[in-house]
């Protein structure tokens, strides 16, 4: 059995890794890899957090969701592309949860990645595998393709029918996105929702004491 000491220390590491890594993929964010690829910008109670702060950084996450291959990697200049799209699809679903028309600036850079880079893989014949498919430009355009993928998810996500349940967390200072899953639901973690709820208690504890003092007894 564990002492009270060890316990409170487990609690504590606990907190300070709520307190400094990314919570859990929010929800909807594994059915739309382009809601994950938004909330790859991210604000932690210790401040923000870049999934894609660097090109390293850009390439595994690009992997790990499937969009680069194995030993695919982006460079800088692709990683620095990367952010401003980001910047344009987190434009458009903030514009989506507020009702706001779709800013234009944001439009033009979703329809020039899907157009720029199409994912269709073209039929090919070379003498040691004879017919096949494969996409263009395997070497080089990581990033384009990447980013097309992205936009057609993004549009499949803001046309279709968990457009009206897209939402944005209200656990300060979280900005992540979520697809709704019930209709009460306000955050996009339990770890966000824990959050608010500390918070609220402790301000709710704060302005009783601050009543009581000076009080007659
Ligand atoms: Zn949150």
């Amino acid at each position: 059995m564990r002492s009270m000491s060890q316990r409170a220390t487990t609690a504590t590491a606990s907190a300070v890794a709520d307190h400094v890594a990314p919570p859990p993929p929010a929800p909807g964010a594994e059915q739309y890899p382009a809601l994950d690829f938004a909330n790859s910008l991210l604000t932690l109670p210790s401040g923000p957090l870049d999934l894609l702060g660097g090109p390293e950084a850009a390439s595994g996450w690009l992997v790990e969701h499937g969009l680069a291959p194995e030993a695919g990697r982006v460079l800088g200049p692709c990683t620095v592309r990367l952010r401003v799209f980001r910047g344009a699809v987190r434009e458009l679903l903030d514009a989506r949860v507020a009702g706001r028309p779709a800013p234009p600036g944001a439009l033009a850079a979703v329809n020039e990645a899907l157009t720029a880079a199409p994912a269709v893989a073209l039929l090919r014949w070379d003498a040691e595998q004879g017919l096949h498919r494969s996409l263009p430009h395997p070497a080089d355009r990581i990033a384009d393709r990447a980013m097309a993928r992205l936009a057609a998810d993004a549009a499949d996500l803001l046309t279709g029918p968990d457009a009206e349940r897209l939402a944005r967390c209200g656990g300060a200072p979280c900005s992540r996105f979520y697809v709704r899953t019930h209709a009460a639901r306000h955050w996009c973690s339990t770890r966000c929702g824990d959050r608010v709820r500390a918070a609220r208690a402790y301000a709710r504890k704060r302005a009783e004491k601050a009543c009581g003092e000076g009080e007659p007894t």
